[in-house]
């Protein structure tokens, strides 16, 4: 079932549904692993399950003669596996993130071709970070330097039309294509209001949802929310819910991903006396943060659960 349609059974059921985020486990671990992260959330049963892609990484090894070698190691393969398995093992619908860094035009089809040929019909599209040890984002020569670039070629596919535009017969797909928002605005943007033209963009080119970014403070989506209706964006706005597990996430959260944590949130952590509080002090916040959420009228939730899938147990039980 297409996101959007999650989205509108819960309108239309009255009630709300949720969805979670998985990272790929490191290399090296089997698909056990997302098994055992994952059972003990089916039984609350979220709409879908997100997979993030972890593009490839420098690393320097050091040889006896004192040189280094750099090489070139993905320590988080697996995304698109990952989603069959979990449509195959569970019957919930996968939705794989896919970037722009590290593809061409070329494999970016292959790609998506290859999620056809697999029954995954939701995807998350993105540029995808700067490489780690690089500053700038810089894309693969003939690949797509922005998301909207990587969504126009998958826009192209579900009308048919491939890169060899001599195909003869070529099927279409139908990709329900969601995009990624932010209520504090991409770090890289001069402002909230340029972030939200290129965000616009996105939905004009094609995109059927946006998916936020983690927030701490629930006005900031809601103003987000605001504006981007007020641009004309009406495509469906799913919230990110982070609940926040260790104390550590206080500066590591801002720093990664560029959100503020209010006031009232950073000053009860810096008080908490171990995890266990940091854990409490983190539950009471999402679950406040959702109640408001589902409050005014928002029908589906996302949760970055970073395999911490009791965490957001705890939160649904507290909810329905
Ligand atoms: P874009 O929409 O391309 O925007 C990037 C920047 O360029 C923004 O500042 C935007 O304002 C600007 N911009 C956009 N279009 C133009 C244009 N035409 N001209 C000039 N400027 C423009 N990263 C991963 O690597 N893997 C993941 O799995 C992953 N999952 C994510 C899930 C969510 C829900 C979110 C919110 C982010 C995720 N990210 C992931 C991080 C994301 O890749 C980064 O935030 C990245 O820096 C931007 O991605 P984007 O798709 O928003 O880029």
């Amino acid at each position: 079932m297409r996101v959007t349609q999650h989205y509108l059974n819960a309108i239309q059921n009255n009630s709300f549904n949720f969805s979670i985020e998985i990272l790929p486990p490191v290399k090296g671990q089997n698909i056990q692993h997302i098994f055992n992260t994952l059972d003990p959330l089916m039984e609350m049963k979220p709409a879908f399950i997100d997979v993030t892609y972890h593009r490839e990484e420098y690393v320097y090894k050091k040889h006896d003669n004192g040189l280094l070698e750099r090489k070139t190691v993905q320590k988080r393969p697996g995304t698109v596996a990952i989603c069959a398995a979990i449509q195959n093992h569970y019957k919930v619908d996968a939705v794989p993130h896919i970037i722009c860094g590290g593809f061409n035009r070329e494999d970016t089809e292959n790609a998506l071709i290859e999620l056809n040929f697999l029954g995954i019909d939701n995807l998350l599209v993105l540029r995808g970070d700067p490489i780690k040890s690089e500053s700038t984002f810089i894309a693969e020569e003939n690949g797509h330097k922005f998301a909207s670039e990587l969504l126009e070629q998958i826009v192209n596919l579900n009308h048919g039309n491939y890169l060899d535009d001599e195909l003869l017969n070529s099927s279409q797909t139908d990709f329900c294509i969601g995009v990624a928002g932010y209520p504090e605005k991409h770090f890289e943007s001069p402002n909230l209001n340029i972030d939200l033209q290129y965000l616009k963009k996105k939905i004009d080119l094609g995109a059927d949802y946006i998916v936020t970014q983690m927030f701490f403070d629930n006005q900031k989506f809601f103003d987000f929310v605001f504006k981007c209706r007020n641009s004309g964006i009406q495509v469906p706005i799913i919230p990110g819910i982070k609940p926040i597990t260790t104390l550590s996430q206080i500066t590591s959260l801002p720093k990664t991903f560029h959100v503020d944590l209010p006031d009232i949130l950073a000053l009860e952590l810096i008080k908490a006396k171990d995890n266990a509080a940091v854990r409490q002090i983190g539950h009471e916040w999402a679950v406040q943060q959702c109640r408001e959420l589902l409050k005014n009228g928002i029908p589906l939730l996302h949760f970055y659960t970073m395999s911490k899938s009791e965490v957001v147990n705890n939160i649904i039980k507290e909810l329905l």
